[in-house]
């Protein structure tokens, strides 16, 4: 620029024709860095490699009868988005690509009918430098020839070219289209290219715009009529003035890359060999109770076998007690150690679910939840939602390397033998009671999903996870529904789908047999924000009382299913954890009188016997530690307890005078518990204990206990035919009334954890079969 003046290319001015010719050269450089025979590829320069893929796009969107697309699962989010404009898109792993080049088309049996076929896939994955096999475009090539619609490939090589010589010798190996990012090669200039397989020029022949610089002759007014340049194809397709300053600078940047660096095969044994560094660097980072501090997800570098990993290593940190390592606190920390890392999703959509094995409606509720509480909080439910990567490239030097595995160790490993809670011993005489079964009601008074036995189930402060996070509400008065006065509500059964991700509403009665189909709903926390057929609005209802913003679900078929079953007119709503305002509720339980007398009576026996257990602080019953605890749409608590015991009990009472038992389904409790294997006493021994009881501990859990829950004649309604009858209120008000009011079961609340986080503190979960222990 110093010593040329550089002309706008098109026209035949001097310093016009010596910017084109300047273009022409560069462009054949380029094709030979990639050593790309031009008589086989040419080579159209685009702002970057998104506007690569976006300009194949723009070709196939207009194949008359549009294109399917497939792509691989590693891909940038950028050749995601493609499948929006696609006839039909399928995402497919390594096997299914293998599959087909076997012969078994990814869209199964019936493929619909569409005049091309694209397939894209990452040459190395920027996730996590895993690499893919250049020959996929060349085998996928040869089995699909007889099908009735062309195959095209697109090779996204972006990560991969970064580092490593990107070798198009041989056309017939060739990806179709291959697109790079020359900034992330070179640093500068800011430019991108596709490269064209000039066997597949014909794709481009649908492309309808044109623009300046891409057409020779164009009619308007009376007629209508042009003429596209046809002699190359990048004269075609390069639309408007070329970045040409850019474009003569990337001449430069090729001689200061190869001064500094030598050849891409030296930039990639370098990088390969500082990668394997920081791999095993990594991976052998230990606490001091021998736990790894890293879980990489990338596999070890390697460049005798060339289709292995570039240097590019994701992972996230554990402390010594296993719990996860937040990734905004870890970068903010290597920011002021002047490292500069990646955390996230790192546009790998595909590739991040794959790494860190999650359900795409977890992957809903942390976009839900993000979306309400900001970016800070990026471990949900014990999983992290994205991964530390730190990439090497020409410039990264060993020390590099060796300071960014002591800053890890520095600060994330744990050198002292931290000492977790221990599971509640199995030992006989302090064990009596162990978890018979958990119970959660999606929908308040509806009828209850139980946990299968071998699954952990989440305890958030609220109560147990998905618990009471939706209600029916009256259409007019916004006043939720219950069974008290809609007894059919029992015969609503939902039930949680997580491999689909969504609510499923069945209804087992006899009356509507045309609503027997069900309806269902995204599990996700604002499923608006991601599917615009689920329309939610926010609005004001009554629960238990207390005023709150829910937000209701304007879908006509969803809320129509339960206005008929219940013969009023109401919608679904939902209530989610994690609210401000009129969108949280507290707790109400309290100590019960009946319970701080027997609380008195236990601390005067404990005194007159020896050895006894210290009193333990009585719960918690003041206003001001009430208000602490958070609830969703419960009656009064987080979560309640029955104790099989008290039940067997009152079923006793209850045949005594003739009548039918009840189930423990009547009480609506979230955790059963029983007597235990190991427990001596029997069920009269055992019942009511749990009025005296201040904490308990449940497996690894600690719970703080609320109260004694006052009961009424909804306990009467029979959970399986939604009938109503006398038992077992009438008994329960002989046997169970103190001061005039009745009582069965007991509230309680998940005890937060102070102290060092482990798995267990970072997800709570309790199961069938853990050991209850309590304390009085
Ligand atoms: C960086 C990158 C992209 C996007 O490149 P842009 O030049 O930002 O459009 C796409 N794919 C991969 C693998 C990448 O690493």
């Amino acid at each position: 620029m110093m010593s040329n003046l550089l002309g706008n290319p098109h026209s035949a001015s001097s310093p016009s024709q010596y910017t084109t010719a300047r273009i022409e050269d560069i462009r054949v450089r380029l094709l030979h860095f990639f050593n790309a025979d031009p008589a086989h590829f040419d080579l159209v320069f685009v702002a970057n490699a998104t506007a690569g893929v976006k300009l194949v796009l723009e070709a196939f969107r207009c194949q008359r009868d549009g294109f399917n697309y497939v792509y691989h699962q590693a891909c940038h989010t950028s050749l995601v988005g493609v499948r929006e404009e696609a006839k039909e898109s399928v995402c497919v792993d390594d096997a299914a690509v293998h599959a087909w080049t076997q012969g078994r088309n990814p869209f199964g049996r019936h493929p619909g009918t569409a005049s091309a076929v694209l397939f894209s896939y990452s040459a190395q994955s920027h996730l996590d430098g895993r690499r893919y096999p250049l020959s996929w475009s060349h085998d996928l090539r040869h089995t699909t020839v007889s099908s009735s619609s062309p195959l095209y490939t697109l090779l996204d090589a972006a990560s991969l070219a970064a580092t490593s010589p990107l070798n198009l010798g041989n056309s017939e190996f060739a990806p179709d289209f291959t697109v790079v990012s020359f900034y992330k090669i070179f640093g500068f200039p800011d430019l991108g290219a596709v490269i064209v397989r000039r066997q597949a020029k014909d794709a481009f022949k649908a492309r309808r715009y044109f623009g300046g610089g891409t057409v020779d002759t164009v009619l308007c007014g009376k007629e209508r009529w042009h003429a596209p340049k046809s002699h190359y194809l990048h004269e075609s397709l390069e639309d408007g003035t070329l970045p040409f300053h850019n474009i003569i600078a990337l001449d430069t940047a090729l001689d200061v890359h190869r001064e500094l660096f030598g050849s891409m095969a030296q930039v990639a044994s370098h990088t390969a060999y500082l990668s394997r560094q920081m791999f095993h660097g990594l991976a052998g980072l230990k606490h001091a109770n021998g736990e790894p501090v890293c879980v990489l997800y990338s596999s070890e570098a390697g460049d005798r076998d060339k289709l292995q990993h570039g240097p590019v290593i994701s992972f996230n940190i554990r402390n010594a007690s296993g719990a996860w390592v937040s990734l905004s606190e870890f970068e903010k920390l290597a920011a002021l150690k002047n490292f500069h890392v990646r955390t996230g999703g790192v546009c790998s959509p595909g590739g991040v679910v794959a790494a860190l094995g999650l359900q795409p409606w977890e992957v809903r509720r942390n976009f839900s939840s993000g979306f309400r509480c900001g970016t800070d909080q990026d471990i949900i439910a014990g999983k992290p939602t994205g991964v530390i990567r730190v990439s090497l490239g020409a410039v990264s030097i060993a020390s590099d390397v060796d300071r960014f595995i002591s800053f890890v160790g520095e600060f994330y490993r744990e050198e002292k033998q931290t000492i977790a809670l221990p599971p509640v011993s199995r030992c006989p005489d302090s064990v009596r009671f162990e978890v018979q079964g958990i119970m959660v009601y999606p929908i308040k008074s509806c009828a209850g999903f139980a946990v299968p036995p071998d699954v952990s189930w989440e305890v958030k402060p609220e109560g147990l996870a998905w618990d009471r996070e939706w209600c029916l509400v009256h259409e007019g008065t916004g006043q939720a529904l219950s069974q008290k006065r809609y007894p059919e509500m029992a015969l609503i059964r939902p039930s949680l789908d997580f491999d689909n991700g969504v609510l499923r509403v069945r209804y087992t009665g006899q009356r509507h047999k045309d609503m027997l189909e069900g309806i269902s709903v995204p599990l996700s926390a604002n499923p608006w924000a991601i599917d615009s057929n689920s329309a939610v609005r926010t609005s004001s209802s009554r629960v238990c009382g207390d005023e709150i913003d829910a937000q209701n679900y304007a879908v006509p078929e969803v809320n129509e299913f339960f206005s008929a079953i219940l013969g009023v007119p109401c919608v679904l709503a939902r209530f989610p954890p994690g609210g401000q305002g009129r969108s949280m509720r507290h707790a109400k339980a309290r100590i019960q009188s009946h319970q701080k007398k027997l609380e008195r009576s236990i601390e005067k026996e404990n005194r007159s016997m020896p050895g006894s257990f210290p009193t333990l602080p009585s719960p918690p019953d003041s206003d001001s530690e009430r208000k602490k605890s958070r609830i969703l749409l419960s009656n009064e608590s987080p979560i309640l307890l029955v104790n099989t015991a008290s039940l067997d009990v009152l079923n006793d009472s209850i045949v005594a005078k003739g009548g039918q038992p009840v189930g423990p389904t009547a009480f609506r409790g979230n955790i059963i518990i029983g007597p235990s294997r190991w427990s001596e006493g029997t069920s009269s021994d055992l019942a009511y204990l749990e009025d005296g009881w201040s904490s308990l501990r449940i497996g690894m859990q600690r719970f703080q206990l609320m109260g004694s829950c006052r009961r009424c004649q909804m306990v009467c309604v029979d959970q399986e035919t939604g009938e109503k009858r006398e038992e077992p209120f009438v008994t329960l008000a002989k046997t169970r009334r103190f001061d005039g009011k009745v009582y069965f079961g007991t509230h309680m609340r998940h005890e937060d954890h102070s102290g060092t986080q482990t798995k267990e503190t970072q997800f709570p979960t309790i199961r069938m079969g853990d050991v209850v222990h309590a304390d009085p």
